[in-house]
């Protein structure tokens, strides 16, 4: 039997993770969430093997799960990343936040096969982890990552012309910008055809989210940005594609359900049953159509980031996730998000990424600019 361990397991991607683990019958040996709270407390009893770890109790938590859990329990980023060591396991990192770059960076220096969800680990430190994978395996969990590695499965790298990302297009497709400068918290909000957290869910209607997944491509795969391309899929029926030199595409379609690249990455190359609703291929429209590179400027922002490479995808993302914060708490207008992103960006000073603390360091300047860039608009 394999055995599991599930990092950020309160979160969506834990939670499904989860789930897919119990229907699989694997053994979870390790929970590891923000908060010792309710919820992480009803899976350890749960899972009464696994250990458990709250990176960042409240005294009360951690008080608490001392108590009714013992030595099972820790707390800290030390004991995240001792979880992430757990040998001999799968680990999946639906971590949010920069605090997942070093636990994916352990799983993998352990020799581990690492299901990766936590998107910093290789926008922030693709160079990082990817040299870590040497070690261990990476498998992607993203939907569109998933698909890539899934149509990549017996091919040669070298064969490969394009991948294609494929992006829903958000809530804005088809708007002018005139029309973006005017929208509001809650129609931004309002997300066709995934349901997620809030900064994800602006994120895709910026196009900053297939913005970070071009960066992830191109160190997952390891091709250049010329050779990574975005498309504009409104049904998200297609999870990605790709195209080869001889002119063949594949392409990775299915319900729009995370529990599928979540099963892939562990049973990989195996697959297993997965219970869905009906797929009816005959009630389905696929259609495709070009970014919008004039409305949605935050993708080509991306693109600058990815081709300066060190610590610039890393400024791109933390300057985003500033500016998302004031624009839900109302304090620059949608627009206003990517234009503090090139802000950011444009004054970004060039750094290699050789090490976790310059990747977290430029994260830092990178946050500041953008507060001040913030006070300015
Ligand atoms: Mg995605």
């Amino acid at each position: 039997m394999s055995s599991l361990v599930v990092l950020g397991a309160t979160g969506s991607i834990g939670l499904q993770t989860l789930d897919v683990a119990d229907r699989l019958g694997w053994e979870v040996v390790g929970l590891a969430a923000r908060r010792a709270g309710d919820q992480l407390a009803q899976m350890a009893d749960r899972y009464p093997d696994a250990q458990v770890v709250a990176v960042d109790p409240v005294p009360e938590g951690h008080d608490f799960f001392r108590r009714k859990f013992g030595r099972r329990y820790s707390r800290g980023k030390p004991s995240l990343l001792e979880m992430a060591r757990l040998t001999g396991s799968v680990v999946v990192n639906g971590v949010v936040g920069s605090a997942g770059l070093e636990a994916s960076i352990a799983a993998l220096e352990a020799g581990n096969r690492l299901a990766l969800a936590n998107k910093e680990s290789l926008v922030v430190g693709g160079e990082l982890v990817m040299e870590a994978a040497r070690q261990g395996e990476l498998i992607p969990v993203d939907s569109e990552h998933s698909a890539l590695y899934q149509c990549l499965v017996g091919e040669q790298l070298p064969e490969v012309s394009r991948l294609v990302l494929t992006a829903s297009g958000g809530p804005f497709r088809g708007r002018s910008r005139a029309e973006l400068a005017r929208v509001g918290v809650a129609e931004a909000l309002d997300h066709p055809t995934w349901n997620m957290g809030p900064r994800i869910t602006i994120d895709s209607a910026t196009l900053v989210n297939k913005g970070l997944e071009v960066i992830e491509a191109h160190y997952l795969f390891g091709l250049g940005f010329e050779k990574v391309s975005v498309i504009v899929h409104p049904q998200s029926i297609v999870h990605s594609m790709v195209e080869f030199v001889d002119g063949s595409f594949k392409a990775h379609l299915g319900v729009t359900d995370m529990r599928i690249p979540i099963q892939y990455a562990l049973t990989y190359p195996e697959r297993a049953p997965l219970e869905l609703p009906e797929f009816d291929l005959a009630r389905t429209n696929l259609t495709f159509e070009e970014v919008d590179r004039e409305v949605f400027p935050a993708l080509d922002l991306a693109y600058e980031a990815g081709r300066a490479g060190g610590t610039f995808p890393a400024a791109f993302n933390a300057a985003d996730e500033v500016a998302v914060a004031a624009f839900l708490e109302g304090k620059i207008a949608f627009l206003g998000i990517p234009a503090v992103i090139s802000e950011v960006l444009e004054n970004h000073p060039s750094i290699k990424a050789s090490s976790v603390e310059a990747v977290i360091g430029a994260d830092r300047t990178a946050r500041r600019a953008a507060e001040a860039t913030i006070r300015r608009l």
